[in-house]
């Protein structure tokens, strides 16, 4: 039994907290309160080759493996959730898509620019009218006489939709044969990338809305199998899944490091406050969750990397990840107290992005219908 990361992987893991503390923990505050999603970050990301790390050479990717990628996500994410997010989606959700379904002709004509970090690819699941249920998408093609196609509807909160260097969105629509995904080039007709929303954290990641309103798109833009495109679109957030696990662990580390340096340093009563238990089993919780949460990220990243199922442990270390990000976070203001409530602190900032984790890329509940079916109970 092994459970210690490879050399190679050790070394990565120092040349990211070396990147992170010199160019994102010092502007992380800075640009959650600007709402700025830094580009030039997303640049020197993609020269890293962060953005290749699951991808093979032959598309300009490493083939570090998903682990690795975990390990990129895990330690941004200790830092600047928005961040950490911006990678997790530009990998799992604008380029994964293409590689696992895309055309000979669509992998090499994005896969290069998105492993490289010159481009962001956007995923459209999500609907105004659901997430949850979104094999229901209200989104339609129909196939024109011409052979094309005529997509028309909208899809909401989309992650990486409106940078400056996004190129394109993947999209499930409503077609005769089921529901098929379709990648859509920006600058096609008919597609419109609405305002960014305002959200209670992430600020510093992009999301909006999008609208498609007769969209025409070549049969060549299908993405995949006709008729597949849920099942695909399910499959691709099995991955995603695991690293918004890697993130929240991340996250919680951060709560603990940001906690246990308060708790040593603040005075209460004739000295400082992690003298009390009250205080100091709080800290303690978050180690045990840092701890628990390591090893089901890891373990679902190694049997995803060992090309072994890991749907369910995917589900159960989202599902415990998120749930202990938020404690950790709901813990680490209670510790600051009335400094933690200040959106300066940084403390401040983890819970107000712990949040989103028990919704994205399917919510607790979601989870929990995953796993319940697993268990062979129909929910
Ligand atoms: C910042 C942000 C970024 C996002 N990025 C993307 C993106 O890039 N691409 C994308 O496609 N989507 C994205 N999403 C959407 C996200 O995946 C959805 O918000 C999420 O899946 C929930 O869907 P919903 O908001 O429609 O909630 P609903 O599906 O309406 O759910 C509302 C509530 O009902 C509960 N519920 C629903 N069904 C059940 C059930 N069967 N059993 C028990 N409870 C249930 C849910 O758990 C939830 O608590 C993003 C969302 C946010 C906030």
């Amino acid at each position: 039994m092994e459970f210690d990361l490879s050399p190679e992987q050790e070394d990565f893991r120092k040349v990211m907290q070396e990147f992170v503390d010199s160019e994102i923990r010092p502007y992380a505050a800075k640009w959650d309160s600007e709402s700025v999603l830094p580009l030039h970050i997303v640049k020197k990301m993609g020269h890293m080759g962060l953005f290749g790390l699951i991808f093979p050479e032959r598309y300009g990717g490493s083939g570090a493996g998903f682990a690795t990628l975990c390990i990129a996500i895990e330690e941004i994410a200790k830092a600047d959730s928005s961040v950490a997010i911006t990678l997790s989606a530009g990998v799992g959700l604008g380029a994964s898509p293409v590689f696992h379904f895309g055309s000979t002709e669509q992998k090499d004509t994005w896969l290069p620019r998105l492993c490289s970090g010159e481009i962001l690819g956007a995923f459209g699941l999500t609907e105004p009218d659901g997430g949850s249920d979104a094999g229901s998408t209200m989104t339609k093609a129909i196939r024109l006489s011409d052979g094309e196609w005529s997509i028309s509807g909208a899809k909401a909160y989309i992650t990486n939709s409106g940078t400056e260097i996004t190129k394109f969105i993947t999209v499930t629509a409503n077609t005769d044969e089921g529901v098929t995904a379709f990648l859509v080039p920006y600058g096609t007709p008919g597609l419109t990338i609405e305002p960014a929303y305002r959200k209670i954290g992430w600020h510093a990641s992009d999301t909006h809305g999008v609208v498609l309103e007769d969209v025409r798109v070549p049969d060549s833009a299908i993405l995949g199998t006709k008729g597949k495109g849920f099942a695909q679109f399910l499959a691709t957030l099995d991955e995603g899944r695991i690293a918004i696990a890697a993130l929240a662990l991340g996250l919680i580390q951060g709560c603990r490091d940001e906690s246990v340096g308060y708790a040593k340093t603040r005075n209460a009563f004739g000295g400082p406050i992690g003298r009390y238990q009250g205080v100091a089993f709080k800290c303690a919780d978050m180690d045990v969750d840092v701890e628990v949460v390591r090893g089901l990220v890891y373990k679902a990243a190694w049997l995803r990397d060992m090309g072994r199922p890991f749907k369910r442990e995917a589900a159960i270390a989202k599902l415990y990840s998120s749930e202990a990000a938020m404690r950790a976070a709901k813990n680490a203001v209670q510790i600051f107290g009335g400094a933690g409530y200040m959106d300066e602190t940084p403390v401040a900032r983890y819970f107000r992005d712990a949040k989103i984790l028990e919704i994205g890329e399917g919510t607790s509940e979601v989870q929990r219908v995953v796993l319940a079916r697993q268990l062979g109970l129909k929910s």
